[in-house]
């Protein structure tokens, strides 16, 4: 496994790669690296010869500086999981290697309103800075494949937009949540949470699943307000349970008429904040 800290190391060694005419697949991360990063990771070494994975807690993406400040940040074990999962390469930049000191910003596409709801309403100016990043680790890797999570929903709407906005020669493959046992979705933020958090999490996605059936006979907005109170109930602090068609991110009003629907929340666990979601319907899946 190659560890690349500089953008020319990383581009010496994967031109190499390029030229023996290796596939390169890409998975971005921001480190304390659990189960579901491992799943992309593998994902990708299925489709392609060189897998690179970077690490790196972009803090233009973050909206609030304690948070930037408590992110969860195990760079030696990160490095142990990588080499046991047959990573190719690992790229640990610093924050001028990726934003050197007078570059300009990257020009984004306008996205609508998918970088205004859900997190976006909650966390003003986060999808700005995940475009950011994406664009110019995209421009310094130049892979074939982008892998990324679908416990992060709208953030790969927002990605896909941009490839497609910018006409970016990259396939973007979005992989399942990978769950505890339990069902809470592995984050690198769980380690935060206190036992008895840990304890009230799962009603998340317990949330999420038993409220599916009842979008057959409540509007949509009624079974967000039980979905609420649910979660209210169990101790949690739900900050928004939407439920939204899955390509634009706008609220469902005909549900019969929807293609994709997918059920998104975000949830405050004591002071860790948690987000998930589940497709309730998808069309187009055969
Ligand atoms: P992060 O390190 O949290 O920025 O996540 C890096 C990538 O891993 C993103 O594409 C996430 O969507 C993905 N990811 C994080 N947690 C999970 C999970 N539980 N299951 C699947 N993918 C995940």
């Amino acid at each position: 496994m190659f560890v690349f800290k500089t953008v020319d190391s990383l581009q010496v060694h994967l031109a190499r790669c390029r030229a023996r005419g290796q596939r390169i697949g890409f998975v971005p991360t921001m480190g304390a690296l659990h189960a579901g990063h491992l799943q992309l990771l593998d994902l990708s070494r299925q489709n392609n010869a060189c897998t690179v994975c970077s690490i790196f807690v972009n803090p233009t993406q973050f909206n609030d500086a304690a948070d930037l400040e408590r992110y969860p940040r195990t760079p030696g074990r990160d490095l142990d999981l990588l080499e046991q999962t047959g990573v190719d390469v690992v790229f640990m930049p610093g924050v001028a290697d990726v934003y050197p000191p007078g570059q300009q910003d990257e020009l984004l596409p306008d996205f609508g309103s998918l970088d205004k709801v859900l997190e976006g309403e909650f966390r003003p100016g986060h999808f700005t800075g995940v475009a950011q990043v994406v664009k110019r680790l995209l421009d310094i890797v130049a892979p074939h494949q982008l892998i990324m999570g679908q416990k992060d929903y709208q953030q790969v709407a927002i990605i896909r937009h941009l490839i497609q906005q910018l006409g970016l020669p990259v396939e973007l493959v979005m992989a399942p949540t990978v769950r505890e046992e339990d069902g809470l979705a592995m984050s690198s933020r769980n380690v935060r949470l206190d036992p008895e958090m840990r304890q009230r999490a799962p009603v998340i996605y317990q949330t999420l699943r038993d409220f599916k059936e009842m979008l057959a006979t409540f509007p949509p907005e009624a079974v967000e307000g039980f979905a609420m109170d649910q979660l209210s109930a169990s101790g949690l602090r739900p900050e928004y349970f939407e439920i939204v068609d899955g390509d634009t991110l706008e609220p469902v009003t005909h549900p019969g008429s929807t293609a994709r629907i997918v059920a998104c929340t975000a949830v405050w666990a004591g002071d860790v904040r948690l987000i998930d979601n589940l497709i309730w319907k998808d069309d187009t899946l055969g």
